[in-house]
């Protein structure tokens, strides 16, 4: 019995097409396909052995007298899109044999005796031994034009799995038999589709067409699925081979770069480019409902995003089309469609999952490939996931029409119920990805985020293991592994040093961390930071870093206080003495790359609050690296503007501002509410050392330090501001100071009129002052000097 069983199992996977080397029907390479077609057909038009020919019919685990039925769901435990899917396909190619009126006398076999290959017991061992099937089929291969070895070895290949040897060379003396003794069903008398006939067997020849394209298109969707999928990411590829190349461009042909100002270019860059999607909306969060908010990726971003959900649409769209009467689904052509767009949406999504997890990757070589920051990455990652996810419902969707009443008993096995666990974990991301929810509880978003593609990844892995599929997931777990590995190592390259952490003025954490002296910083680079207490040293939060004017070899973060880590640090600070205090902490980074601006003519950095040090670090590097430091005459010309709201916003960076002193930067700042007079306390904590400054400087009149006493002594606060701040202006002379705001309109031009050649504008700050300027430099890129305009965006919003 046992040994039955086993005859049977095999004839069930060799019927029903088995699981190739990566575990699809091993059909799908489409040579199998003639063959299985034409068993299809013969199955259905003819007996040559009784059901109890051959050991009898036997029941299999599962099955019912049903065998329609049966043979799809029964005892094969293995894929449900590959043999499964086949049995069921088989069990309503037969049924459809019938209620398509042409094999009007084969009710009984196809509605019980035969129903999947899989219920039909000893008719496979029939397929393999009786010489009149055999050459039936052989007849069937030369009517449908497929007589070589590649399709005839379909035989061999499936007996083979019966156990039963079947000569390669079978088809020359099968066609012989077949073309010396063929018949009819009107040249056989009393021909009853259910009793066993001794002689070949003529088949309907125009059935053989349908079924032989119903088979080829089944078969060839599988295929093409890979392909289509495949073209998804050639267009990505694309993408980001131009986004390289344009970036590449502008470092190694600067001055070609430069020259590219024709009215076609500059139409391109003008309305494609450069500006936001809409207006001036990039940066800021859009408001819908509240708790739909979300962010509009730029126009070109947008537009790479809007293609990619077209190539997504079209290649769901192209060659699905079944054939009418569809044998292999029953005779309907909406169920085979169906099929097909499940088995499609599947393959394509699990192929471009890899980008998904890439996209996201802290450490993702196409940032530097592209010069394109993390948040358009997070946007093209946001995007793909989504299309993904989609893609996974729509195959749900459709496989559960698909399997009908075969639902029930599919969806105990397990690769159904990985499926499913992976499908509600992605649904879960969905909604606990949106802006509102992340931007409130970030940290709980990130956990449950991660917990999701977790069970996203495993899930995928056991669905699409035994499909045939699973080379399709490596690419993911080797991407996703390759990202924590190297950020771990990252952390240990960096070490775990104690750092000092100020509050300043304006609720600016600043914390200062020694940093190995191989760590290469990168200007306008950030690092993400870890606060090795109990209750928050898993959190990683990413800060702009700039290398310390004051102590060498170490780094400095300014921390603006929000509501989470910097809140609790805010806290702990308020209670410590000096407000300040000694903490260990793990930094993963550099990350980021520099804007190209350092090739341009004229750069002209824009910084608002605390988007400075990104800038600042940037701007210095330039005039470092170009000898700017040194007061030596180089063309190229550094703005530097800087946009706070009171005098005192100036205190946290007044070090930095200080050593601006020693460039040829051009340095303005605004100061929007000059009027404010606040924080006597915090200017005096912070100029404790200026008065050494003013010594430096070799000036005999009063230090900012002494005008504090001075003033505060007069209890007279107004003037007590005024005196400080002419002071401040006293010892940063080589700053311009302007009360008020910028007025970026009529910033952007003039500084591409005053320029000899390119301007590049580089900003980070408020992102309402963000987009202003995105929107004015997109005004100005066909500016009438024909001066070569960049942009670049140093802020970053991917929360
Ligand atoms: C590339 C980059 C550079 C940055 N540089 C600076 C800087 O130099 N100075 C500065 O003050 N701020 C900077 N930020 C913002 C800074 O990361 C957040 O303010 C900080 O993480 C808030 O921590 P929190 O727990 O106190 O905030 P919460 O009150 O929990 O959150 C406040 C806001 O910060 C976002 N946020 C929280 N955690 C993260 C995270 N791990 N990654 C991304 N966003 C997060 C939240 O979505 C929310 O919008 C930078 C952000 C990025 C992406």
């Amino acid at each position: 019995m046992k040994s039955k069983s086993l005859i049977l199992g095999c004839a069930v996977a060799c019927s029903v097409g088995s699981v190739s080397a990566y575990g699809r029907p091993y059909s799908d390479n489409s040579d199998m396909s003639p063959y299985q077609a034409c068993q299809a057909q013969i199955q259905v038009e003819v007996t040559f052995c009784e059901t109890n020919v051959g050991g009898g019919r036997h029941k299999r685990e599962g099955e019912t007298s049903s065998g329609g039925q049966s043979g799809g769901e029964g005892g094969n435990k293995t894929s449900e899109g590959g043999q499964n899917g086949q049995n069921s396909g088989q069990g309503q190619g037969q049924s459809q044999g019938m209620s398509g009126g042409q094999q009007q006398n084969n009710t009984q076999v196809a509605n019980g005796g035969r129903g999947g290959k899989g219920g039909r017991g000893g008719g496979n061992t029939c397929d393999c031994l009786n010489p009149n099937s055999i050459a039936t089929l052989a007849g069937c291969l030369q009517a449908a034009g497929k007589t070589s070895r590649k399709y005839t070895m379909g035989l061999v290949q499936g007996c083979k799995r019966s156990q039963i040897d079947v000569p390669e060379d079978w088809f020359d003396d099968a066609i012989k038999r077949f073309n010396a003794n063929a018949k009819s069903a009107a040249e056989i008398p009393h021909f009853q589709r259910s009793k066993a006939i001794n002689v070949p067997f003529i088949l309907n020849s125009s059935n053989t067409t349908l079924y032989q394209e119903s088979y080829k298109r089944f078969y060839a969707n599988y295929n093409g699925s890979l392909y289509y999928g495949a073209g998804i990411l050639a267009y990505w590829f694309l993408v980001l081979l131009l986004g390289a190349v344009s970036y590449w461009s502008k470092i190694l042909f600067p001055g070609f770069t430069k020259k590219m100002t024709n009215p076609v270019v500059n139409m391109w860059r003008k309305h494609v480019t450069v500006p936001a999607a809409f207006g001036r909306k990039k940066t800021q969060e859009q408001p819908l409902f509240k708790v739909f908010d979300f962010l509009i990726p730029s126009r070109s971003e947008s537009i790479i995003i809007a293609l990619f959900y077209g190539v997504v649409l079209l290649t769901h769209a192209l060659c699905s089309t079944a054939v009418e009467n569809d044998p292999r689904f029953g005779g309907s052509k909406y169920k085979a469609e169906i099929r097909y767009v499940a088995d499609r949406s599947g393959i394509t999504a699990t192929m471009f999952m890899p980008l998904v997890f890439l996209f996201a990757g802290r450490n993702n070589f196409l940032q530097w490939a592209t010069g394109w920051d993390f948040s358009t990455f997070m946007a093209f990652h946001r995007h793909t996931s989504r299309a993904m996810f989609m893609l996974v419902v729509i195959h749900a969707v459709c496989f559960t029409i698909a399997l009908g009443s075969r639902y029930s008993n599919s969806v105990k096995r397990w690769y159904f119920i990985w499926g499913i666990v992976a499908t509600v974990a992605g649904g879960i991301i969905m909604v606990q990805g949106m802006l509102f929810l992340r931007r409130r509880w970030y940290e709980i978003f990130l956990l449950i985020h991660i917990a999701m593609a977790v069970l996203w990844v495993v899930g995928t892995w056991y669905h699409v293991k035994d499909l045939g599929y699973i080379q399709l997931v490596y690419p993911t777990v080797a991407i996703w592994g390759v990202d924590r590995v190297v950020r771990i190592l990252r952390l240990f390259y960096f070490g775990f040093p104690r750092s000092d952490v100020y509050l300043l003025a304006d609720e600016t954490l600043k914390v200062v961390v020694p940093k190995p002296k191989s760590w290469k910083s990168i200007p306008g680079g950030h690092a993400f930071i870890h606060f090795l207490k109990p209750t928050y040293f898993w959190q990683s939060h990413p800060f702009t870093f700039t290398d310390s004017v004051e102590e060498e070899s170490c780094i400095v973060l300014y921390c603006k206080v929000k509501g989470g880590i910097t809140h609790s640090l805010y806290k702990q600070l308020c209670a410590a003495p000096d407000r300040a205090c000694k903490m260990r902490v793990a930094v993963e980074g550099p990350y980021g790359e520099s804007t190209p601006a350092k090739y341009a003519d004229t750069a002209v950095f824009i910084a608002g609050g605390n988007g400075i040090p990104g800038i600042y670090s940037e701007v210095f590097d330039i005039a470092k690296r170009s000898g700017h430091h040194h007061q030596n005459d180089r063309q190229q010309s550094l703005k530097l503007i800087w946009v706070v709201r009171e005098w005192r916003s100036l205190y946290w960076f007044y070090q930095e501002l200080l050593s601006l002193k020693s460039t040829n930067i051009e340095t303005t700042i605004y100061v929007t509410q000059a009027s404010s007079r606040t924080l006597m306390e915090d200017f005096n904590s912070k100029f404790a050392g200026s008065a050494r400054i003013s010594e430096d400087l070799g000036e005999k009149s009063e230090s900012v330090e002494e005008v504090t006493k001075l003033e505060e002594s007069s209890c007279d606060e107004k003037s007590a501001t005024s005196s400080l701040v002419s002071s401040v202006k006293k010892e940063l002379n080589h700053i311009e100071f302007r009360e008020g705001r910028p007025d970026i309109s009529t910033i952007v031009p003039e500084a591409i009129h005053e320029s000899h050649g390119s301007v590049a504008f580089v900003t980070c700050g408020h992102s309402a002052m963000v987009d202003q300027i995105r929107y004015y430099c997109a005004e100005n890129v066909d500016n009438e000097e024909r001066k070569r305009v960049d942009f670049y965006e140093q802020v970053q919003v991917w929360a």
